[in-house]
């Protein structure tokens, strides 16, 4: 007899990240030995920069191997508030400070500090799916507006107001916005501020990507919302990406006391503090020498001007520059049909017929698209734009 074992009514909605499926989908077919052209990752192809990995290797040859304060170390809430000063001149306390297991803990803490039954979050599409899952486990509703690629993706402040209703409690966005790239810029952050801060609703920015915006562009958010609505602004960075540091596991958030406090009572019952190894790894990349943020943003920007270029010869696939992070999102409209009906069947049969990873849009919100990361060499860029652009042609010859 089967055994009837009913799980919990939370978690009958939710489902594994789409971008973990397909990283799972990879990891079997390189085993196999097959040349997979990896384009769907959502990590940097760096290795963690030397002197970083150097302090990890130094905390544990002296010990530094045991639970440390729940909220992480005192020198690196001082690493995490120093970067904020240094980089948009804000400045924060010890106790408005806590370091997370990456920035997706920060922002689990935030949902659940934040938002409950019957409130409603707005927050964007496409979009990582991750911050809609966060507020639905969090027994409130996420309300998505819509971005659109005639615009460049563009995030407004009135794509966001006019989703505010009596139970809108919160706006969360993430800016560059993965997978779009998109940001937010000055004038409409100054907005959005403003409003936010009259209607007194909590706002939540992912800056998991702020260290990895292109051209120069301003990208000041923790300055122009802490200036109008502080108290309401939650901030929620991470070491992964900037500094190429995805398994160490280390994000935070900065925000005022009572919800930093209730984050903090929420880890203490959670995951307790982040890996003390990683925590004085993440305090000399914080303080240590930018460098190699730098460096590694400057080969970002290489990459994307060039796979843009590479895939400009199939005018079919329609892509919008990103302004920030390592992705590209091409509409792949055109290609689709009876045969092959929606974008992730797409990226499905381009894995089977050419072993090209991607991720189609509809795990984004995003129908018609699909997500390629560079955060790959240019040579397995070359190759996947060649594959992509083969199998392309190959559906509607
Ligand atoms: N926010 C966005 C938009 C992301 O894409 C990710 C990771 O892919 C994160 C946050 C969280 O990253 P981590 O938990 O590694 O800091």
């Amino acid at each position: 007899m089967i055994e009837h074992r009913p799980l919990a009514s939370r978690i009958r909605h939710i489902a594994i990240s789409p971008t973990m499926q397909v990283a799972i989908e990879a990891g079997r077919l390189k085993a196999q030995g097959v040349d997979v052209v990896d384009l769907g990752a959502g990590e940097p192809d760096f290795p963690t920069p030397a002197h970083i990995a150097e302090a990890a290797r130094e905390a544990i040859a002296s010990g530094f191997t045991k639970y440390t304060a729940n909220m992480g170390t005192a020198e690196l809430r001082a690493a995490i508030i120093h970067r904020y000063r240094e980089d948009h001149q804000v400045e924060y306390g010890l106790d408005e400070v806590i370091a997370t297991a990456g920035g997706k803990q920060a922002l689990f803490h935030a949902a659940m500090a934040l938002f409950g039954p019957g409130d409603e979050v707005i927050t964007h599409t496409p979009g990582w799916p991750t911050l809609a899952e966060q507020v639905t486990l969090a027994g409130a509703i996420p309300v998505r507006v819509a971005t659109t690629a005639d615009t460049g993706f563009a995030l407004t402040a009135d794509l966001f107001l006019s989703a505010v209703t009596p139970r809108t409690r919160g706006i969360i966005l993430n800016s560059p916005t993965n997978p779009t790239g998109a940001i937010l810029e000055a004038p409409e952050a100054e907005r959005l501020a403003t409003e936010a801060g009259r209607l007194g609703l909590w706002v939540v920015i992912d800056l998991c990507y702020d260290r990895l915006v292109y051209d120069h562009q301003p990208h000041d958010l923790p300055r122009i919302f802490g200036a109008v609505m502080r108290d309401r602004l939650v901030i929620c960075g991470s070491a992964s990406k900037a500094y190429a540091m995805t398994g160490w596991r280390c994000g935070w958030m900065v925000a005022s006391r009572d919800v930093v406090a209730a984050a903090n009572a929420l880890q203490s019952h959670e995951t307790s503090n982040v890996n003390s190894v990683t925590q004085k790894a993440v305090v000399v990349a914080l303080t240590g020498p930018q460098e190699s943020v730098s460096e590694m943003l400057a080969a970002y920007q290489a990459r994307r001007d060039q796979l843009l270029a590479w895939l400009s010869v199939e005018p079919r696939l329609r892509c919008v520059t990103p302004k920030g992070a390592f992705y590209l999102f091409p509409d792949v409209s055109a290609f689709l049909g009876s045969g092959l009906p929606t974008a992730t069947d797409f990226a499905q049969k381009l894995l089977r017929d050419e072993f090209v990873v991607t991720t189609g849009g509809e795990g984004f919100d995003a129908p018609g698209h699909i997500r390629l990361s560079y955060a790959a060499s240019l040579d397995r860029l070359r190759e996947g734009a060649t594959r992509l652009i083969r199998f392309a042609r190959a559906q509607v010859a």
